[in-house]
């Protein structure tokens, strides 16, 4: 009785609410990326532009006036974390420091009182909705094809995966001591880790800076969460085939339990609870990284880009919709990082991040949702300006380097502003999938490239001659939000 009458409550509750436009709606926008991508300093300008009236010319529901008033409030999920916009903005702004990554879920609620463009909706809406913003790793996300394999497909698959050129000389140590262990030998908790260690240490290698590969389930192994050392987190493929089955008592029957147990209670709660509630979702991408390192890393992130859109795919075959019913209706897939080149080659940028997504696109059969591209910079880092040489005059990007970047044998200080002539892209995007020859030496390291991008401290904060501090510079943000919820202040 009790429970009927609670729910009734809060039935009504909800309805007294509405009626005087105390509980808001929201829409629930995902933002995710592999680590790195930007997600953390993406989310920290989005909220910061709203709360700060900052200039976003084509965003326009701000540009236009009608935004009355944009606040934080408590979030609706008491059991995720909250995202520590707080700390994130304070790092940016007072310490110019890039702010701690995204290492696991977090959530933000950030609430717009506006005026609707049309007469029509301002009869209809309370002029008020609040934006859940839902940051989580990509790498999370890339376990979801393991709701539909076996551990032994999965075994099979991860060793071939491993033995790529791009991947072979990373994975040696950790595929040797696979070929050592018997999978029918008895159940040890000692073998289980030294293989758990050694695989996730490949997987770890995958990601370092040089080598910019993405990344193979399961997603945990690189972004632990609050899971660290627990027995769903301490397994690793054997080298078993498909349809082999485990002994029982055997390591493959332990290993087999520990992949099972890692679906049950890590993967699947994770998409019932989070993704399958989200209404929008941009998907970030380091492409500059991924090019610096050369065509292999290129089509890595095609590849997990790929991975990523068929989780948001629609129809059967499906396993997310095809467990729930809500449906993502816009995806935004951004490369950040623009301020790295000049304004002549974001265009390019762009038509890179449009190649890769359409090809993924085409290769997760992917329809349903409208799919956008943008090559933007949540903060901008760089102003642009132009340099002599001789008689020619160069665009160039003037910055402060990171301290310990390097560039043509300098060493900077973290302090020093400095112009750089950025590397151009390729006007043909194809250009970038190319891959080095099979009699090529260096297939799968980095190869000689033209482009060489450092990482710059973010900048300082311009004031106006009225002494008003402005807001965080950026590139193309406001095309992001128009996307993603402009059509909800419209
Ligand atoms: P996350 O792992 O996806 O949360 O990645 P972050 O948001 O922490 O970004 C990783 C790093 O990329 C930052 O520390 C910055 O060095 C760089 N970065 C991210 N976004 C931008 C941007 O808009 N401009 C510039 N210049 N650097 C960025």
């Amino acid at each position: 009785l009790t429970t009927y009458t609670d729910e009734a409550r809060i039935a009504l509750d909800t309805l007294a609410g509405r009626a005087t436009g105390l509980v808001s709606p929201s829409l629930r926008i995902g933002v995710t990326g592999l680590s790195r991508a930007g997600k953390t300093v993406f989310i920290t300008a989005f909220v910061h532009n709203l709360l700060h009236g900052g200039r976003l010319p084509l965003f326009d529901a701000q540009s236009s006036g009608r935004i009355s008033k944009a606040y934080l409030e408590h979030q609706p999920d008491d059991a995720v974390p909250r995202f520590q916009y707080e700390d994130h903005i304070a790092a940016l702004v007072e310490s110019r420091i890039w702010p701690e990554s995204t290492r696991a879920i977090s959530e933000l609620r950030l609430t717009v009182e506006f005026e609707s463009a049309s007469a029509w909706n301002r009869l209809l809406s309370r002029g008020k909705l609040s934006f859940d913003i839902v940051d989580y790793p990509g790498e999370w996300l890339l376990d979801l094809p393991l709701l539909s394999k076996d551990y032994e497909t999965f075994c099979h698959e991860a060793l071939e995966m491993a033995a790529l050129p791009a991947r072979a000389d990373l994975s040696a140590e950790w595929r040797a001591l696979t070929h050592e262990v018997d999978p029918n030998e008895p159940a040890d908790e000692m073998t289980a880790r030294r293989l758990f260690e050694a695989f996730s240490s490949y997987l770890r290698a995958c990601k370092a800076d040089h080598r910019a590969l993405s990344t193979l389930p399961p997603g945990r192994f690189l972004m632990p969460g609050d899971l660290e050392g627990s027995p769903a987190l301490t397994f690793a493929p054997l080298g078993v085939e498909p349809g082999a089955r485990g002994k029982p008592g055997s390591l493959h029957a332990m290993m087999e339990r520990r992949y099972e147990a890692y679906k049950t209670h890590v993967v699947r709660p994770f998409f019932r609870e989070h993704i399958a509630r989200l209404d929008r979702q941009i998907v970030l991408i380091d492409a500059m990284q991924a090019m610096n390192a050369g065509a292999e890393a290129v089509t890595d992130l095609e590849r997990a880009l790929t991975e990523i859109l068929s989780c948001f795919r629609q129809g059967r075959g499906n396993l997310l919709t095809g467990l729930f019913s809500h449906r993502i209706d816009r995806i935004l897939v951004a490369a950040t990082k623009a301020d790295h080149i000049h304004h002549e080659s974001h265009d390019r940028l762009q038509a890179i991040v449009r190649r890769l997504a359409d090809r993924a696109i085409a290769r997760a059969g992917f329809s349903g949702a409208a799919v956008d591209v943008l090559a933007m910079a949540a903060v901008r880092a760089t102003r642009e300006g132009t340099v002599r040489q001789g008689k020619e005059t160069l665009p160039v990007i003037i910055g402060t380097p990171l301290e310990g970047e390097t560039i043509a044998g300098e060493t900077f200080d973290g302090e020093t502003e400095t112009a750089i002539f950025p590397g151009d892209l390729p006007e043909k995007p194809g250009l970038i999938f190319q891959q080095p020859g099979p009699d090529e030496e260096n297939a799968g390291s980095a190869p000689e490239n033209p482009l060489r991008f450092v990482r710059f401290r973010p900048p300082r904060l311009e004031r106006t001659a009225e002494g008003l501090t402005l807001s965080l510079p950026h590139i193309r943000l406001d095309r992001a939000l128009q996307f993603l919820v402009g059509d909800q202040l419209a």
